[in-house]
């Protein structure tokens, strides 16, 4: 009997920004004189810079010459990129991260989505709440949570880990021993950045309980201050209880190239001493057939030091209108979070207004389109995230729109 697998049917409704788009689509068909100003979703609008340009350009000279042409990849990743990668950002951190230990991937999202997949349906899972809702997804699909429970909006099985600004938007760990917890940080979307003890902290809670830390860097480049790490690895043992996955979409651009990476240390084991490295070394080869040669060579020189220049000043760029969005709505009377090493604004939301009531009122109101925090989990109910992605005239737009409304 042909059934599809039934926890994925657990997942009712669309995944966030489908559902965002959906509320907009119907609200310009209803004005469609509008003219809005997307800060809702985390894409970024900076053109490539002109090094990938030229990388890109000389890698399809290669492919249509027969002496250098590339057919498919190697499916762990390219080994120029490997070691750049090795090089240009682990060691230069103080990291010993080897080459063999990166795995190459299309971006951090199948890499987030896929990693749920290798481990036990009966792993406890702990995610920190409000963040990136693909955490939660890919553990229902992969059959880890229990029944949806409207009343609170968590998933039963699942440990949600708080974090408000009762805590400074930092997790407080879970009492009873958890098997995976996952750590974005800088954070999507109350833009936290944990600090070096702040993480320790949590490294060291994991060695304790035998747990594993899948980490998400894919915001380092926007960390400014000093005394926040830009990898887990700047942990002490974080090696022996970490994964860490990035992504060249929010540094570098290429959210429509497509490239990311796991890191995933020689030593880390499960309960029973199987290699986690060598599982997901099977499991890359036989489901992913590498990312494309061109944009590999791309993310070589995204690491070269003309590649980190232009690196710097997109993120400046869009810092700028990080700092446009605090400064104005903060001048308005709202209280706001982040914005200052990460991308994203956490703007907590007047008195008696729900997230998806202030959505609606920015759209209405203002035609700015923002993201409703509840969307990112239950304690995101009250704040809305704003991003910094969009253009200079863009976000002064927004925030001249807001401040009239
Ligand atoms: N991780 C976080 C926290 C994100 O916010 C995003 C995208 O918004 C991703 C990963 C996805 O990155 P990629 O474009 O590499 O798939």
């Amino acid at each position: 009997m042909l059934n599809v697998n039934e926890n994925y049917l657990k997942l009712k409704g669309s995944y966030l920004f489908s559902e965002i788009a959906k509320r907009v689509a119907r609200y310009k068909e209803s004005h469609p004189e509008a003219n809005l100003v997307r800060l809702g979703i985390g894409d970024v609008t900076r053109p490539l810079t002109s090094s990938i340009i030229e990388s890109l350009h000389a890698s399809i000279e290669e492919m249509a010459r027969e002496d250098t042409f590339k057919g498919y990849a190697p499916d762990l990743g390219y080994s120029f990129l490997r070691e750049k990668i090795a090089k240009s950002v682990y060691a230069r951190l103080g990291c010993k991260i080897h080459a063999d230990e990166i795995f190459v991937s299309d971006g951090a999202k199948s890499d987030l989505g896929n990693l749920s997949e290798i481990f036990s349906e009966q792993c406890k899972v702990a995610i920190t709440d409000p963040v990136y809702p693909v955490y939660v997804d890919s553990n229902v699909m992969a059959g880890r949570a229990g029944k949806f429970n409207e009343e609170i909006a968590q998933w039963d099985n699942l440990t949600y880990l708080p974090c408000t600004e009762d805590n400074n938007f930092v997790p407080q760990l879970p009492k009873d021993d958890i098997d995976i917890i996952y750590i974005c940080s800088p954070n999507n979307p109350t833009g936290t950045a944990l600090k070096l003890d702040e993480l320790q902290t949590i490294v060291n809670y994991a060695i304790a309980h035998h747990s594993l830390i899948i980490f998400d860097a894919a915001y380092e480049a926007y960390i400014s201050d000093k005394g926040i790490p830009h990898s887990i690895y700047e942990c002490k043992d974080a090696r022996a209880c970490a994964i860490e996955v990035r992504s060249f979409s929010k540094n570098a651009g290429f959210t429509g190239l497509r490239l990311g990476y796991t890191v995933i240390p020689k030593e880390l084991t499960d309960a029973s001493g199987n290699s986690i490295h060598a599982v997901w070394a099977r499991r890359h080869s036989t489901k992913y057939n590498g990312a494309p040669y061109l944009v590999q060579r791309a993310g070589e020189t995204v690491l070269s030091s003309r590649g980190q220049d232009e690196v710097r000043n997109l993120v400046s760029y869009y810092m700028e209108n990080a700092k446009v969005i605090r400064d104005g709505l903060q001048k308005c009377g709202y209280t706001v979070y982040g914005g200052k090493n990460a991308p994203y604004i956490w703007l907590k939301v007047p008195h008696g207004q729900t997230s998806w009531d202030f959505f609606d009122t920015l759209l209405v109101n203002a035609q700015v389109v923002g993201t409703p925090g509840l969307g990112f989990g239950p304690s995101g109910e009250g704040y809305l995230r704003l991003t910094a992605f969009s253009t200079h005239n863009n976000t002064q737009e927004a925030l001249r729109r807001i401040s009239v409304m």
